[in-house]
C-alpha cells in the first residue's frame, strides 16, 4: 500500500491540480488509512481526454482479440486476488471470504464478457422495397462510471467489463469512502493488454469529481451505482447533454414468508442476508412480511440466527464486520432511534456494538423491528444496515399490496410450498429480480436491476450489452 495516491490517468500516477488531498479511514478500526487526490473539474477532464484518445485505439483492436484480453484481466485478478480481497476487507471492513467472493465475482465478469466481445451482432431488417438494411451495434466512446463502496472489486466488474467488451473506456470516480482495491484492478487491465488510457481513475467527491464526470461533454455514457437521491441528481446533470444513463440504485425488497414456507429455511436465510456486508447490500431483503399464523415462530427463529452472527474487524474473517463509516453508523443508529419514536418494537439488537477489540470500529447490532407498519419511515425509506421491518400480513392480497407499496424494485422473494403461488405471486411483484425460496442472485448471467426508483437499465447477463452499445441502422438502396 502507498502512503498517498494521486490519480490514476493514462497508465501514470498524476497529481490533483487543486493540490488537495483527502483521508481514507479503516472502519474496523477508526484508524486512518491511506490518503488520496481530491479531483476537481481540471482533473476530469485530463482524464476524459485520455480515455477518448485510448477508445479510438481500444476499438480498433479485434473483438476476439479484446476478448481474449479481458480473459486475462480474469486470470490476473485471480492471481491477485489475496491481495485485492485484503484491500477491499481493510477499506470496506467485509470479512476477508466475502472480500475474495467480490474479487471471484469480478473475474467470472470478465470471463463472461470476454466471451461476448467478438458475438455483438447486428441485424439485416427486410425493409420495403429494394434495399440492404443492416444494423451495426457501436460502442458509446468514454463512459463515466460512479460507483458506492459497499462490494468495491464486483460493482466495478459488473460495469467495466461489458463496457470493455463492446470496445468502450472508462473514467471512474470510485465512492470516495473506498478507494484502495481500484488502483490495482486499473494496473491489472493495463498489464493483460489494454491501452493505458482505456482505464483512467480520479478520485474524490461527488460534488466535484463525480459532478464533473457527468457533466463533461465527451462522456457519452453514464454509469451510476449509488443512492436514488444522488441518483435524480446524476440524472438531471446527464439531461443537460441528453447522455444515457444506467442507474442501479436502492432498495427496500420484500421478502415474504407464506404460511405454508418452510420457516427454519427462511429464518436462516433472512438472517443470513441481513448481516452479510452488514447489511449494506442494495438488493438486501430488509422488509420481512409474514403471514400472521407464524409471524411470531418466525421472529424468533430468525432472531436467533442473527445473536449467533460473530462480529468483529473485517480482516478476522467473521460473518460481519463494521459498516463503512462513523456516518453510516449514525444514519443506521439514527432510524432505530426513529423506529423505537414511530412505536415499532425492538425484537432484537439495536445497539452500536462497543466490546473490546470492537470500540473504534463502526459495528452495530443486526435488528429486528416488529410490530412495524408499512406506512413508517423505517419501513419506506432504504436504511442500508442490517435492520429489519418485520410486518404482518392475512391474505396474499394484502402480501402484494404491501410488497409494492414502495418506491422502491431492485429485489424481492416469495417463500411457499405451494409452487402456483410461487408463480402467481412472482408474476406480480414489481422488482428486478424475484427469488423463491431462497435469497441469492446466483451468478454473473442473470440480469440485474430496478423497478421504479431502484434504477434504469440491467447489468449482468447478455442483457448488460444493451446498455453499453447503441445500434446504427445503415440503409443502402440496391439498384435494378
Ligand atoms: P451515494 O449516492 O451517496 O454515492 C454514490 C456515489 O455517487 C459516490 O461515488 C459519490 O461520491 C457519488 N456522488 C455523490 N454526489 C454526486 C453528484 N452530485 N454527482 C455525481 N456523483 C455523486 O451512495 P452511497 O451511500 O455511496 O451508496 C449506498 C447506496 O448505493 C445505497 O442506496 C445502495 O442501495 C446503492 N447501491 C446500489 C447498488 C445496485 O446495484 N443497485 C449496488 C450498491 C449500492
Amino acid at each position: 500500500m502507498r502512503e498517498r495516491y494521486e490519480h490514476f490517468i493514462g497508465g501514470e500516477w498524476v497529481t490533483p491540480a487543486g493540490g488537495d488531498y483527502f483521508e481514507g479511514i479503516n472502519p474496523s478500526t477508526g484508524e486512518k488509512l491511506g490518503r488520496y487526490a481530491r479531483g476537481n473539474a481540471a482533473d476530469v477532464d485530463r482524464a476524459v481526454r485520455a480515455a477518448q484518445s485510448a477508445q479510438v485505439q481500444w476499438a480498433a483492436v479485434d473483438a476476439f482479440k479484446r476478448g481474449q484480453i479481458l480473459q486475462k484481466v480474469a486470470q490476473l485478478l485471480r492471481q491477485n486476488r489475496d491481495r485485492l480481497a485484503m484491500l477491499d476487507s481493510l477499506d470496506v471492513g467485509k470479512p476477508l471470504a466475502s472480500a475474495l467472493n467480490d474479487v471471484e465475482v469480478c473475474a467470472r465478469y470478465f470471463e463472461f464478457y470476454a466471451g461476448l466481445a467478438d458475438k455483438i451482432h447486428g441485424e439485416t431488417i427486410p425493409a420495403p422495397g429494394k434495399h440492404l438494411v443492416y444494423t451495426v451495434r457501436e460502442p458509446y466512446g468514454v463512459i463515466g462510471q460512479i460507483t458506492a463502496w459497499n462490494a468495491p472489486m464486483g460493482q466495478t466488474g459488473r460495469s467495466a467489463a461489458p463496457a470493455f467488451a463492446a470496445g468502450n473506456t472508462i473514467v471512474i470516480k470510485p465512492a470516495e469512502q473506498t478507494n484502495l482495491s481500484i488502483f490495482e484492478f486499473v494496473a491489472i487491465c493495463i498489464e493483460a493488454g489494454m491501452p493505458p488510457g482505456a482505464f483512467n481513475v480520479v478520485t474524490g467527491f461527488g460534488g466535484e469529481a463525480g459532478n464533473a464526470l457527468v457533466s463533461h461533454p465527451l462522456v457519452r455514457k453514464i454509469n451510476f451505482t449509488g443512492s436514488a437521491d444522488t441518483g435524480k441528481l446524476v440524472m438531471a446533470a446527464a439531461a443537460k447533454r441528453i447522455v444515457p444513463v444506467s442507474l442501479e440504485l436502492g432498495g427496500k425488497s420484500p421478502f415474504i414468508v407464506f404460511e405454508d414456507a418452510d420457516i427454519e429455511a427462511a429464518a436462516k436465510s433472512a438472517a443470513f442476508t441481513l448481516s452479510r456486508n452488514a447489511g449494506q447490500v442494495c438488493s438486501a431483503g430488509t422488509r420481512h412480511l409474514v403471514h400472521r399464523s407464524i409471524a411470531d415462530k418466525f421472529v424468533a427463529r430468525f432472531a436467533s440466527h442473527l445473536k449467533e452472527v460473530t462480529i468483529g474487524p473485517g480482516p478476522d474473517n467473521l460473518e460481519m464486520g463494521p459498516v463503512v463509516s462513523g456516518e453510516q453508523l449514525d444514519r443506521i443508529l439514527g432510524y432505530i432511534e426513529l423506529g423505537r419514536k414511530e412505536g415499532a418494537t425492538l425484537a432484537c439488537g439495536g445497539r452500536r456494538l462497543t466490546e473490546g477489540r470492537l470500540a473504534q470500529g463502526f459495528f452495530v447490532e443486526p435488528t429486528i423491528f416488529t410490530n412495524v407498519d408499512n406506512g413508517m419511515r423505517i419501513a419506506r425509506e432504504e436504511i442500508f444496515g442490517p435492520v429489519s421491518c418485520v410486518i404482518p400480513f392475512d391474505t396474499e392480497a394484502q402480501a402484494l399490496e404491501i410488497a409494492n407499496d414502495t418506491d422502491f424494485g431492485l429485489a424481492s422473494a416469495v417463500w411457499t410450498r405451494d409452487v402456483s403461488r410461487a408463480h402467481r405471486v412472482a408474476g406480480k411483484l414489481q422488482a428486478g429480480q424475484v427469488y423463491i425460496n431462497n435469497y441469492h442472485g446466483v451468478g454473473v448471467e442473470a440480469p440485474f436491476g430496478g423497478f421504479k426508483q431502484s434504477g434504469i437499465g440491467r447489468e449482468k447477463g447478455v442483457e448488460a450489452m444493451h446498455y453499453y452499445t447503441q445500434v446504427k441502422t445503415v440503409i443502402l438502396p440496391l439498384e435494378g
